[in-house]
């Protein structure tokens, strides 16, 4: 199935300018699941889904992950229209699909309104998250021989993820459960994936007996950091 057919123009408002404009959304149910990443990224078929999550509001300049478009305070709206619209002049041409290049660029502007909205440090981690694995999954669908783009995409890949550790580390110290809309056992693993894939194995053994100690560990989740266990125990031999 192609790219395009897999998503459509949803319509939003923004709380922002109060334009309703159009944004790709993928479409639900329609994208098959392939396999996981060992940081649990998952991956479907004919599509990046991450490309689409960024919602961007094409006459103001406001964007945001879809769940914290709307929430945004007076306060927020205020410093948003004085520090971003008003000399907001980007022309969006409309598309039936966005290359990695385009999703990156929306991705950009959510930092942006995140920074100017002064958003938790969960926030951030969760844009940065996203942006890290949009970098791997574009790296992925190189071909081989293009040795250089790679190695580029790699390293902002792995900017990213260090970024996005960096700001989960201080939510989870200041911000309540659930973050991200992950509880806190669902968000310690992916801490201590995001930490092995990052090669900072003293943390994630940190993560890894806060996981193994919280009681509502299913079998699935305790596997995962047997998995874990055995990829530091052979980098580390
Ligand atoms: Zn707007």
């Amino acid at each position: 199935m192609a790219e395009k057919d897999l998503v459509f123009g949803k319509t939003y408002k923004c709380p922002i300018c109060d334009s309703s404009f159009k944004n790709l959304t993928v479409k639900q149910g329609k994208a098959r699941m392939v396999s996981t990443d060992l940081d649990l990224k998952v991956n479907y078929r004919d599509i990046e889904p991450l490309k689409y999550d960024v919602i961007l509001c094409p006459v103001c300049g406001y964007a945001a992950l879809e769940r914290y478009f709307d929430r945004v305070s007076v306060f927020q709206r205020k410093n948003i229209v004085e520090k971003i619209s008003q000399s907001f002049h980007t022309v969006f041409e409309e598309k039936d699909e966005f290359t990695f290049e385009d999703a990156l660029v929306r991705y950009k502007f959510a930092l942006l309104s995140a920074q100017v909205k002064m958003s938790k440090h969960s926030e951030f981690g969760f844009i940065c998250l996203k942006m890290g694995w949009l970098y791997r999954a574009w790296r992925v669908s190189l071909p081989v021989e293009e040795i250089k783009k790679k190695e580029e995409l790699k390293a902002h890949e792995n900017e990213f993820l260090s970024n996005a550790y960096n700001y989960f580390e201080v939510a989870r110290a200041k911000e309540q459960s659930p973050i991200c809309g992950m509880d806190e056992l669902t968000f310690d693993t992916l801490l201590a994936c995001l930490c092995v894939e990052l090669k900072k194995y003293e943390e994630a053994k940190k993560y890894m007996g806060a996981i193994i100690q919280n009681r509502n560990a299913t079998k699935r989740i305790k596997d995962k950091v047997f998995e874990l266990k055995e990829i530091i125990y052979e980098d580390e031999e």
